[in-house]
């Protein structure tokens, strides 16, 4: 029989995947187990749709068999299989895979794994199968055909004997080389946690034989082995239930399960938005700071899901980099599986989810904050810095989202508050938040420079992490309210005294020349103050910024 050779870009995709050798060949399986649930979808449309037919759900599954000894790896389904048309069309050429090929490439000049992350179908069973046999039998048909190809030098196609409607997948599992080995896609353990680690919530049962053990019959204490069919997959996934079928510990089983942390989460967030763009998403916050957290080998990013098939396990763009802390994942009907799709609309749906996962969690916080104070304090004495960073970067864009989840310790209530409680608190003649910064609240509070506002009755924002101070100074204003520092030249409170300084400056003008000589190029001016009670003098910042915070600036690398 004549061989009919892919179409050129086919050709050049098919080389590129053979050749190349990726992380995560196991991939291949959770392609082949989504499209024999695409072909059981189709035929579950079918029956919706047409009225002669029925659809029981007993007759729809998925089976996985592996044959050992003649290296084999079978996918069975019960789809609505292809016609010989289909075969050709389907599985000879990849739909839209100009676009495809010029990602793969592309993606794997930056040391991407694209592959690993996007559905790329069929021809992903080349990665691990040194010949593919499909045999199949479209619903609606009489003939069914066999389709069979050992790689980039084309396919072939002939008429079989096949009863039920359905397709086979036939893969002949490459022998080891040097220094591959490929048998570990016939074992059954690893099967089944490939299985349960990318294709868990296909709605559709996956059926494998499984090596059980049990007692020997009239023994108590010899075993034997036995197989048995089992359904490998749960098939509804959690984030699929009612958050009120679900108690604290279904979420901290799943927190684990997913090896989102060692720890368990401080809080979980249920989400299912059912607009214009559909999706489910469980979030957590973890209790500890993840152990890598503050270092490069940290990924943040949520596990991405497209109906029910794990498509990403880090996805970066979900997550802006201040909850980069946040674990869990997300599950949309509205992602296509297939990057031959338009990327395009993914990337706008993508970013539509990603924007509505930022106020979910920021509305969360914030009620957080509200009710359970203690634990906020816990959850932000672990990410708070991370906060302010957030409000630090990019210039104070996302500041609005953060404003109203930062905590400081407050010199007079001698505990964190937020800048609301400041600023609901302030005397009415009080202009500014004042903040002082220091290295920690104890010195702070014996800062000389701290004296008139704390005279005054006011309050006072203690600053004590570098970032508090760069945070601040991209938020500006907090309802219309100034920040000032305390140790910043002019206090916005001595408005009456100035005329009395003025005069006594005129008066110690020789001592002030005198001192601003000895100190010059130390201090740039000396002058009379009204700020200080106990203490004879203290030093103020000149400029925008405040002597602690160019002693940072000066400290930090050029
Ligand atoms: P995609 O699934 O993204 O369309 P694939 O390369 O995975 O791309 O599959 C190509 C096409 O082959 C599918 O769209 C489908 O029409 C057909 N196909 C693959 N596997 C099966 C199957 N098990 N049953 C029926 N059709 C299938
Ligand atoms: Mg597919």
């Amino acid at each position: 029989m004549a061989k009919q050779p892919f179409q050129a870009e086919s050709k050049r995709l098919l080389d590129l995947m053979i050749n190349s050798i990726y992380s995560n060949r196991e991939i291949f399986l959770r392609e082949l187990i989504s499209n024999a649930s695409d072909a059981i979808d189709k035929m579950y449309y079918k029956a919706l749709t047409d009225e002669s037919l029925t659809f029981n759900r007993e007759d729809y599954y998925i089976r996985i068999e592996a044959d050992k000894e003649n290296r084999l790896l079978k996918v069975i389904d019960t789809g609505i299989g292809m016609t010989e048309e289909e075969l050709k069309s389907n599985l000879g050429v990849i739909a839209k895979s100009g676009s495809l090929v010029f990602k793969t490439k592309n993606e794997m000049k930056d040391g991407h794994d694209i592959i690993g992350q996007f559905g790329v179908g069929f021809y992903s069973a080349f990665m691990v199968a040194d010949k593919v046999t499909v045999l199949t039998k479209a619903f609606g048909s009489s003939q069914a055909y066999k389709w069979e190809s050992s790689g980039a030098d084309g396919f072939t196609i002939e008429p079989f004997e096949k009863e039920t409607v359905g397709t086979e997948i036939i893969l002949k599992i490459k022998e080891n080389a040097e220094e591959e080995s490929y048998d570990e896609y016939l074992e059954e353990y690893r099967l089944h946690s490939i299985i349960k680690k990318h294709s868990d919530f296909i709605r559709y049962p996956i059926k494998m034989e499984v090596t059980e053990r049990r007692l020997k019959e009239g023994s108590d204490d010899e075993f034997e082995e036995y197989k048995e069919e089992q359904i490998i997959n749960s098939m509804v996934p959690i984030w699929r239930k009612n958050k009120n079928e679900l108690t604290d510990e279904d979420y901290v089983k799943f927190y684990q399960e997913k090896h989102y942390g060692f720890d368990k989460p401080l809080k979980h967030i249920h989400i299912k938005v059912d607009g214009t763009v559909r999706y489910h998403s469980i979030l957590f916050i973890p209790e500890n700071i993840p152990f890598d957290y503050y270092s490069k080998e940290y990924e943040k990013g949520l596990e991405l899901y497209s109906n029910g098939v794990l498509i990403m396990e880090k996805c970066a763009d979900l997550l802006p980099d201040y909850f980069s802390f946040v674990k869990g994942m997300v599950d949309s009907e509205d992602l296509s599986l297939n990057i031959s799709r338009e990327m395009l609309q993914q990337d706008r749906q993508l970013k539509f989810i990603a924007k509505n996962i930022q106020n979910k969690i920021k509305r969360e916080l914030e009620t957080f904050l509200k009710n359970d104070r203690e634990k906020y304090e816990l959850f932000y004495k672990t990410f708070g810095r991370q906060l302010k960073f957030g409000v630090y970067d990019h210039f104070g864009q996302d500041k609005e989202v953060l404003q109203d989840l930062l905590l400081f310790y407050s010199s007079k209530e001698e505990k964190l508050v937020t800048l609301d409680e400041y600023v609901s608190r302030m005397p009415e003649d009080q202009k500014y938040i004042y903040y002082a910064t220091g290295e920690s609240n104890d010195r702070i509070a014996r800062m000389p420079q701290t004296e008139l506002v704390a005279d005054k009755g006011y309050e006072i924002l203690y600053f004590t992490e570098d970032v508090d101070e760069f945070a601040i100074k991209m938020l500006r204003v907090y309802k219309e309210k100034e920040f000032k520092s305390v140790a910043s030249g002019d206090l916005g409170i001595d408005e009456d005294s100035k005329k009395k300084t003025e005069e006594e400056e005129k008066e110690n003008k020789e001592l002030l020349s005198y001192m601003k000589e000895t100190l010059s190029g130390k201090v740039k001016d000396v002058k009379i103050s009204t700020r200080l009670k106990n203490y004879p003098v203290c030093l103020t910042a000149d400029g925008e910024v405040s002597i602690e915070m160019e002693k940072i600036l000066s400290a930090m690398p050029n």
